[in-house]
């Protein structure tokens, strides 16, 4: 299992606050390399086989409603250390507790709608990318 890659979404509330710009500068000076990436919006399906983990959580539904009310970027990104480094880039879950200069402290709202995902381990990062691009969209 490679360990040099992880899978983000910039999240439809970053999307339509027109974040994708900011947000992807702070990755490549973050020193990732795109691997993949693309604008695309994921279908109710989609989000409830991405985020099965969470189906019986509380917050399951909205999570599946904002997921899916407008586009997303998705993207694979490369790195030594990708996982662990870009959950450090994006910040804790809840932007309240995240730390400054974070994505999520710069640019998310609340603990539902926190702008970015980040894989939390190399095997999710393999099956998450793979959820979202065939093997001739990664570069
Ligand atoms: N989430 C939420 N309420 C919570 C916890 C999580 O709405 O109490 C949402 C939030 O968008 C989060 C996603 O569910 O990013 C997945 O949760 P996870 O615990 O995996 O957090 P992450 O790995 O994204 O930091
Ligand atoms: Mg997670």
């Amino acid at each position: 299992m490679r360990t040099d890659r992880t899978f983000t979404m910039l999240k439809p509330d970053a999307v339509e606050k027109g974040h994708i710009g900011a947000i992807f500068e702070k990755i490549n000076a973050s020193g990732f390399r795109i691997v993949a990436m693309k604008l695309t919006q994921m279908t109710t399906a989609d989000a409830k086989e991405f985020y099965a983990v969470h189906s019986e959580r509380p917050f399951y539904g909205e999570l599946v409603e904002y997921m899916t009310r407008g586009p997303i970027v998705a993207a694979i990104l490369e790195k030594e250390n990708a996982v662990e480094d870009f959950r450090t880039l994006i910040g804790a879950t809840n932007p309240a507790d995240a730390a400054d200069g974070t994505i999520r402290k710069l640019y998310a709202a609340s603990i539902g709608e926190n702008a970015v995902h980040g894989s939390d381990s190399d095997e999710n990062a393999a099956i998450e990318g793979a959820f979202h691009f065939a093997g001739r969209e990664m570069f």
